[in-house]
């Protein structure tokens, strides 16, 4: 839970968050290396095992490095919200090993044997390998639909009365669709499902999730919140504590896809320069967009800053800025795609995203070789298609990287 909700700026916020004194006057929190903590007497140690006195326990637990992080984040999600009468609310956060662990957290404590899922296409690979390949071995079904037709959706939550979850990913791969999350949110309410939410994308300087009715906000904390691609993590964040400290504190216990301290710091740290980067992130990855698009070798750009992107709308209605996060599509198709790789210079070979490098990757000749070409093509992933995190390099370089790349021989 956040300790002081004292009114701070977000940057201020993103430095100061979450910081707790230190007993040795550390400026900064010290990486937690141990294992396990000392009882003072077997009092307190039936106290704390209770839950009648606060503190550490054991390192799958938490520590203070762990928790620094899990409570600044907390605070950037709740970061200029209110209830119902006027007061600030207030998170909490989990930290885990990985943006999967938090997802996995998030699902077991959740969803029962028996029950299903409704979500859309072109999750994050990992969700949808878990949805098809782990879930259905628990009895957990799924149903994938386009989640833009409200009144299809309605009708599918009313005659499947075995939904009880709503899962949200947006914007999402590789074609940047957002999901209107106050729409649906509310939707899913109506209907007593538990609303869930995957913040990575857009992160919670561009997107809160918890503005409208979602219960679980989820982030790979591997991407921009960590930003110099030093360590995996992932975040789960909750408003119903109750919830929070029971069931959802055990599963990630038990499961035991717990953060660590190294992780947990890099991580703090990286968080200390993240509204700084983020401002730009997206204004470079506006002038990327803006350049691709009118490329003669590009024939589309797909990025939620440019009007012609069919989720134009919803994005400017839910998100501070459209992100750094792009895709385009080479006219060459698969061999202009792999040329294209091979020439660039400045621009980093690599999948993942958020990093202050900008990293590019053809799906179609890496993350996606071994899926048939038509199942490909249906999830938007065409031969040529290139995707783009624009990091923070000289905007110029930037773009001289991409000129050279795309030019003929
Ligand atoms: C990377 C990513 C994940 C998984 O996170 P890991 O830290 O790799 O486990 C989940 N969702 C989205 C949107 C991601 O980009």
């Amino acid at each position: 839970m956040t300790e002081h909700n004292k009114l701070m700026g977000f940057e201020t916020l993103c430095i100061h968050g979450g910081h707790k004194t230190e007993s040795n006057r550390a400026h900064l929190t010290p990486i937690y290396a141990t294992s396990t903590y000392v009882f003072d007497s077997a009092e307190q140690a039936v106290a704390m095992f209770k839950g009648e006195e606060k503190g550490y326990i054991y390192g799958r637990f938490g520590n203070p490095t762990i928790n620094e992080a899990e409570d600044k984040i907390a605070m950037m999600e709740a970061y200029g919200l209110k209830n119902q009468n006027g007061e600030p609310l207030q998170f909490k956060a989990i930290l885990h090993a990985s943006g999967m662990a938090a997802i996995t957290t998030m699902l077991l404590s959740n969803v029962k044997s028996g029950e299903k899922i409704i979500t859309h296409p072109s999750l994050y690979g990992g969700t949808q390998e878990m949805i098809d390949k782990i879930l259905p071995s628990l009895h957990i079904g799924t149903i994938i639909m386009d989640l833009h037709d409200l009144d299809k959706v309605e009708q599918t939550i009313k005659t499947n009365k075995d939904i009880s979850m709503m899962y949200l990913e947006t914007p999402a791969n590789p074609t940047l669709q957002c999901i209107d999350l106050e729409a649906l949110a509310s939707l899913g309410k109506q209907y007593g499902l538990t609303v869930c939410a995957d913040n990575t994308f857009a992160t919670p300087y561009l997107q809160q999730p918890f503005k409208y009715d979602v219960d679980f906000v989820m982030h790979s904390t591997t991407k921009f919140l960590n930003g110099h691609g030093t360590a995996i993590g992932g975040i789960l964040i909750g408003r119903d504590m109750e919830k929070m400290n029971g069931i959802v504190t055990k599963t990630h216990r038990l499961l035991g896809g717990n953060s660590n301290a190294f992780d947990a710091f890099v991580l703090t740290n990286g968080l200390r320069t993240f509204s700084l980067r983020m401002d730009r992130h997206c204004s470079n990855a506006m002038k990327v967009a803006q350049y691709l698009d009118k490329h003669p070798a590009v024939t589309k750009v797909n990025y939620l800053g440019l009007e012609h992107h069919p989720h134009f709308a919803i994005a400017q209605k839910q998100m501070k800025h459209p992100g750094a996060m792009l895709s385009f599509e080479l006219k060459g198709g698969f061999d202009a795609g792999v040329q294209f790789i091979d020439k660039l210079q400045l621009c980093t070979s690599a999948v993942s995203l958020g990093t202050c490098d900008t990293l590019i990757s053809h799906p179609a000749s890496t993350t996606h070789v071994g899926v048939p070409r038509e199942k490909r093509l249906e999830f938007g992933i065409s031969d040529g298609l290139i995707r783009m995190s624009v990091g923070l390099e000289t905007i110029e370089d930037i773009l001289n990287d991409l000129e050279n790349s795309l030019s003929k021989s």
